[in-house]
């Protein structure tokens, strides 16, 4: 009985993870080579296999079948998985048909609403689709009826068990010591320099060159692995032998390298998750944050750092003619300044555009602040945390695609996954004596074998807290960040 159970669950897991990788594949052929004119049918397709997923994962036999399970006493090992992918379904059938459906329309049309709105720069364009986005969420984190703040419920489907009432001193302390440094580093008489060796455009051939030289060098199998071009990079995985990456070129060449270092982390997390639990819910990261934690080591721990750019700058320096020294670059590849865009910031400033979003979107949950006022929230909210008010709505309220998607709960992630990168490497850093050396040479095969070892391996079978607390021997940090950010800047700005 156990065993039959067991297989339907199994097959039906399989068949999820089977349709979900051919939508990724449709998705990324959107992104990178469809013509224009192959959107109407990609959606069609797209929604299609979505439904064949859906009607799986709901479907009344797996969740007979895992109820079973879960009374029965000799699943052994399976169990890990059993919980929680029931505990997974009990979250999702939570919430009604009509609920799901109303949202998939509602931001079906909310993503044109919002390009649109860009294109105006006038967020009233977007408004009051955002206005029913918000709505909906409001009333699916009802249904979900976690404890605490309405806001959780929608929080652990990116970051499982954390909630507000966890998060919201952590972020308190990291805002005030972020501001803090912030103050040191502009009071500071090396701050606001004119970038002399990156301000100039540098060719995408010579660009090429450090781009494929660098995922090779932190442990990427390019006979499992790809990078090809898209607007906005991002990584996906067909499976564990095919990870991809996708990246552009702009004038300023720190933009395609550090965030294909960025994107590699990503893919190297996939590529190293358990093979035995290539489909079933155990062979995914346990959280976005957790994952969000790689690609942010790699391009600002490792990618930003001294030792890194010991073995690079020559490079740079003999490819793109520069003349210029190792202590020059250095600053300007780590210079901080006050700008409006979240992916365009520097390491200082990133987390506050992240935390600038959680508290709305907590005011938008609770009914603090009101759709109809974001523009306005969002300027003194900004005025107040960086110093400088948006100039329009392109670089303030309209920035970011998420909210379009229904994505509320997301940007949390973003901090702690860098909050945890730096955990990490300051842990990694006490246990591979000499590492700094290495990547001086070039050789950043330890630090790859080193996050496969304390952290892909592990697939999702403990929680993201978990696994930093088994590595780190403590969770979620904000003062190991701070103190990096402080040893760093403090040695770059003099103070
Ligand atoms: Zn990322």
């Amino acid at each position: 009985m156990v065993k039959k159970d067991m297989e339907i669950v199994k097959k039906y897991q399989k068949e999820m993870f089977l349709l979900g990788r051919a939508n990724a594949l449709l998705n990324w052929d959107q992104e990178v080579y469809m013509p224009e004119g192959g959107i109407k049918g990609r959606a069609e397709q797209s929604a299609f296999l979505s439904k064949l997923g859906h009607d799986r994962a709901t479907s009344n036999v797996l969740f007979t079948s895992l109820k079973k399970l879960m009374k029965s006493r000799t699943i052994g090992k399976d169990k890990v998985m059993v919980d929680k992918l029931y505990k997974g379904l009990c979250k999702s059938r939570k919430i009604p048909h009509s609920l799901v459906e109303d949202l998939s329309r509602t931001t079906m049309i909310a993503g044109p609403a919002w390009r649109k709105a860009r294109k105006k720069n006038d967020y009233s364009v977007f408004a009051p689709y955002l206005q029913k986005i918000i709505d909906l969420k409001i009333k699916e984190a009802k249904f979900l009826g976690f404890k605490g703040h309405l806001y959780n419920g929608l929080l652990d489907d990116y970051e499982e068990g954390m909630t507000v009432e966890e998060l919201k001193p952590i972020f308190e302390k990291l805002k005030k010591g972020l501001i803090e440094l912030l103050r040191k580093i502009k009071k500071s008489k090396k701050y606001g320099k004119k970038l002399k060796l990156l301000g100039r455009k540098y060719d995408a051939e010579g660009q090429k060159f450090f781009v494929e030289d660098v995922v090779v060098r932190m442990g990427l199998d390019m006979k499992k692995s790809r990078i090809d071009l898209s607007e906005h990079p991002f990584t996906t995985r067909f499976g564990v032998g095919d990870v991809r990456i996708t990246m552009a070129y702009r004038d300023d060449p720190m933009f395609a390298f550090l965030s294909t270092v960025h994107e590699a982390g990503h893919a190297l997390y996939e590529s190293n998750l358990p093979v035995k639990h290539e489909y079933d819910i155990l062979g995914d990261a346990p959280s976005i944050g957790l994952h969000e934690s790689q690609s942010r080591m790699w391009e600002n721990n490792v990618g930003k750092g001294k030792a890194f750019w010991k073995y690079y700058f020559p490079l740079f320096k003999k490819k793109f003619k520069l003349s210029g020294n190792f202590e020059d670059w250095y600053k300007e590849v780590n210079s901080v300044f006050s700008g409006y865009i979240r992916i365009e910031s520097d390491e200082v400033h990133y987390c506050l555009h992240v935390i600038l979003r959680f508290e709305i979107e907590l005011g938008l949950l609770d009914g603090s602040i009101k759709v109809k006022d974001l523009r306005d929230v969002w300027n003194s909210k900004f005025k107040e945390m960086f110093g400088i008010k948006p100039r329009n709505d392109v670089e303030g309220v309209l920035q970011d695609v998420h909210w379009s998607f229904g994505s509320v709960g997301y940007f949390p992630t973003y901090a702690i996954g860098t909050m945890y990168a730096s955990q990490l490497y300051n842990q990694m850093k006490k246990e591979l004596k000499g590492i700094d050396k290495e990547i001086g040479k070039g050789n950043f095969s330890r630090v790859q074998k080193w996050l496969k070892e304390k952290v892909h391996k592990h697939g999702s079978l403990y929680l993201a807290d978990e696994i930093v607390k088994k590595v780190c021997g403590e969770g979620l940090n904000p003062e190991i960040y701070l103190k990096y950010l402080n040893n760093k800047y403090g040695e770059i700005y003099r103070f």
